[in-house]
C-alpha cells in the first residue's frame, strides 16, 4: 500500500491526519475544520472569503431594503385586503406578495446584500404592516397574518442567495 504512506495532515491541526482537501484552495483539512456548502467541503478561510464578497451590501443598501419592503407590504396589506374574500385567499397571496417584495428589494439595491439585508427586509415589512394598521387598516387578524407570513416570505427568499 505505498499509496497509504505519504500521511497528510491538517493545516490548521499537524497532528491530525486527513485526506480531505478543500475545493477551492486545495489545502488539507480535518473534518473539525471542514465547512460544508452546496459545493462541496471548504476551509473555512475560504467560506469567509466568499461570505466578504458575497455580502458586498451597503448601509445605503439597507435604507432601500427597509424602504421598499415597508412600503411593498404596506401597499400588499392595502390590496390584498382589498380583494377581500375568505381568509385562506389572504394566506394564499401572501407568500408570492413576500417574494415580489424581496425581489425588488433587491433589484433596486443592485442585488447587493449585506449580512442582515433578510433581516432588515423582515424588519421592513413589520414596519409597513404595522403603518398600514395604524393608518388604513386596522390591526385584525387578516393584517396581523399577512404581516407574519410575509415576513417569513421575505426573509426566506433572502436566505435562498439567488
Ligand atoms: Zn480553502
Ligand atoms: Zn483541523
Amino acid at each position: 500500500m505505498n499509496a497509504m504512506s505519504e500521511a497528510t495532515f491538517c493545516g490548521q491541526h499537524p497532528e491530525r491526519e486527513t485526506s480531505l482537501r478543500c475545493n477551492r484552495c486545495d489545502r488539507y483539512m480535518c473534518p473539525a475544520c471542514a465547512v460544508q456548502t452546496p459545493v462541496g467541503y471548504r476551509c473555512r478561510e475560504c467560506v469567509r472569503e466568499q461570505e466578504d464578497h458575497f455580502f458586498s451590501g451597503t448601509n445605503a443598501d439597507y435604507v432601500l431594503v427597509f424602504a421598499v419592503s415597508a412600503v411593498g407590504a404596506a401597499l400588499a396589506q392595502l390590496l390584498i385586503g382589498l380583494i377581500g374574500g375568505f381568509l385562506i385567499l389572504a394566506i394564499l397571496l401572501a407568500v408570492p406578495a413576500g417574494g415580489v417584495i424581496a425581489t425588488l428589494a433587491l433589484q433596486l439595491s443592485g442585488r447587493r446584500r449585506g449580512r442582515w439585508s433578510g433581516h432588515v427586509a423582515a424588519a421592513g415589512v413589520v414596519a409597513g404592516s404595522l403603518l398600514f394598521a395604524l393608518f388604513l387598516g386596522g390591526l385584525g387578524i387578516r393584517t396581523l397574518l399577512l404581516a407574519g407570513i410575509m415576513t417569513v416570505s421575505v426573509f426566506g427568499r433572502y436566505r435562498m442567495r439567488i
